[in-house]
């Protein structure tokens, strides 16, 4: 048998460890390089590329893993804080937590193309849609705000250049709400950075929560009634909004967690196009589950099919399970079975088991409940303890969420695309202020992610000048508004003023410079 030309020696000496090119620092992210790879023993063959275009995005790996660590600096500032991630689970004040180990040879969903919808999902608060109305039978309202707003722009031209070159990233609960309630100085803030401000600019800002368990549109339509602001899902990531990106690789998944059959609609809409829920095999075989009692409703509005003959690709745990016995069970099953056929258990464990991810990490959770209750994060680790026990090796495994790492990439994703809808300039900014009530989860994540962080008051937060053990870089603050206040102040001056005044119009008034927008 000939030997290619090209071929590496045969035997002097170890083929040299395999170089993939760096990525081109185009700083866009309509396109990325897939990498998956399965096991630790055999990942060579396991591993498939799908090259899409010139970037490259892999997660960063574990300390000694032979596989790829390539992120693409697109932020140059804070580029070096990703390779820091990797060891999140070392720091001391978030060991109880046991965060990312997401490295190993999971794959890392990050959308490879741009998210088709633009302005088509933002959910107008009723007032909003009560002023379309005002004039029936009347041509629309001509948009003078707009034009004025862009005259004032032009003039303070360097002003609008710093507005555009910051972001706001907001946690929710006790930052803008809780639960159902407004806090007040939440409205204030979205009305400012919607454009009552001195430049009637539109300063970026999203929304970053690791809420799960509805729909996206649901969510916004709800968040855009309270705060009585318009809220798009273009600007909006719950926990398992990532796992959208995960469609593109997996066609069969099984979806655990939430109330009833919400996560499978939430799945559908994220185009999966076969979806199991834990009911559906259950139906198939009560056996499985030799505790549940499954009702007839149950059995009426679940699927079930012979899961003997199909391979399950991928287990997706959206949110909160409602059943650990059984949903524990079946994915111990599925995740020691061959590729993902029930009935069948694996020779080798590693290299047939199929990926599991979960939409965040948090053990804890606060509810009416006067000792907060256990969350996903706990699910996980009882997860990992069976597994372990069971097979002797460690879970291999992606969780999603504040403060882990694919999250804050797709954010910036995210701030990217707003960016781009808002001013035709698809970049992150450079200044980036998350604003969050709980250092564990909103500050720690930020800080490692180069981002600037605020705590505020008004949430989980009650302590002294700072949290002692993840400290907010940018300050403690009383509430929302004095947070966005002080870091506007500090990215546009001392002197930015916080509400639109159409007296500020160049054409008819002048204005500080003495010179008019328009001759
Ligand atoms: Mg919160």
């Amino acid at each position: 048998m000939g030997t290619p030309p090209d071929s590496p020696p045969t035997k002097a000496q170890p083929a040299p460890a395999p170089v993939r090119p760096r990525p081109k620092k185009t700083g866009s992210w309509n396109s990325y390089q897939f990498v998956h790879s399965r096991g630790s023993s055999t990942s060579s063959q396991f591993a498939h590329t799908l090259s899409i275009d010139v970037n490259t995005v892999a997660i960063p790996l574990s300390p000694g893993s032979h596989n790829t660590v390539e992120v693409p600096a697109v932020r140059s500032p804070d580029a070096h804080a990703a390779e820091y991630f990797h060891s999140l689970s070392l720091s001391p004040s978030l060991k109880e937590r046991r965060l990312s180990r997401n490295s190993f040879s999971a794959s890392l969903p990050i959308p490879r193309s741009k998210r088709q919808s633009r302005l088509s999902n933002v959910a107008f608060p009723d007032v909003q849609a009560a002023l379309g109305a005002v004039r029936p039978g009347m041509p629309p309202v001509q948009p003078t705000r707009e034009i004025l707003s862009s005259q004032v722009q032009d003039v303070h031209s360097e002003m609008a250049r710093r507005a555009k070159n910051m972001a706001f990233v907001f946690d929710i609960d006790g930052v803008l709400v809780h639960g159902d309630r407004l806090i007040p100085e939440g409205q204030r803030v979205l009305e400012i950075l919607n454009g009552d401000n001195q430049l009637g600019i539109k300063i970026p800002h999203i929304f970053l929560t690791n809420g799960s368990g509805k729909p996206e549109l649901a969510r916004t339509t709800q968040l855009s009634g309270i705060l009585h602001n318009p809220v798009s899902t273009e600007q909006f990531i719950q926990s398992h909004t990532p796992m959208r990106a995960l469609a593109e690789y997996y066609s069969t998944v099984l979806v655990v967690g939430g109330e009833g059959y919400r996560c499978r609609d939430v799945a559908e809409e994220y185009g999966f196009k076969d979806i199991v829920v834990p009911n559906d095999i259950i139906a198939w075989d009560p056996t499985i589950a030799p505790y549940r009692v499954f009702t007839e409703e149950e059995r009426a509005s679940s699927r079930p099919r012979d899961f003997s003959k199909i391979n399950i690709e991928a287990i997706l745990v959206f949110s909160d399970s409602r059943d650990y016995a059984t949903d524990l069970q079946i994915i111990m099953d599925l995740l020691r079975s061959q590729n993902g056929r029930l009935r069948t258990v694996a020779a080798d464990p590693e290299s047939q088991r199929i990926p599991i991810y979960f939409s965040q990490g948090d053990f804890l959770c606060p509810t009416e409940h006067p000792i907060p209750r256990m969350s996903q994060g706990a699910f996980r680790i009882g997860l990992e303890a069976m597994y372990k026990a069971q097979t002797g090796v460690d879970l291999e495994r992606v969780v999603y969420g504040k403060p882990e790492l694919a999250t804050y990439k797709y954010a910036d994703e995210v701030l990217a695309s707003w960016m781009d809808v808002l001013h035709g300039e698809e970049r992150v900014p450079e200044n980036i202020y998350m604003i969050g009530d709980n250092p564990a989860s909103d500050i720690v994540g930020g800080n490692m992610y180069g981002w600037n962080t605020c705590l505020v008051r008004t949430g989980v937060f009650q302590g002294g000048e700072n949290d002692e053990e993840n400290p907010a870089n940018f300050g403690v603050f009383a509430n929302v508004l004095d947070a966005v206040k002080t870091a506007c102040r500090k990215q546009l001056g001392h002197d930015f003023r916080f509400e639109w005044s159409d007296s500020m119009n160049p054409v008819l008034h002048g204005n500080a410079e003495g010179s008019s927008a328009i001759e």
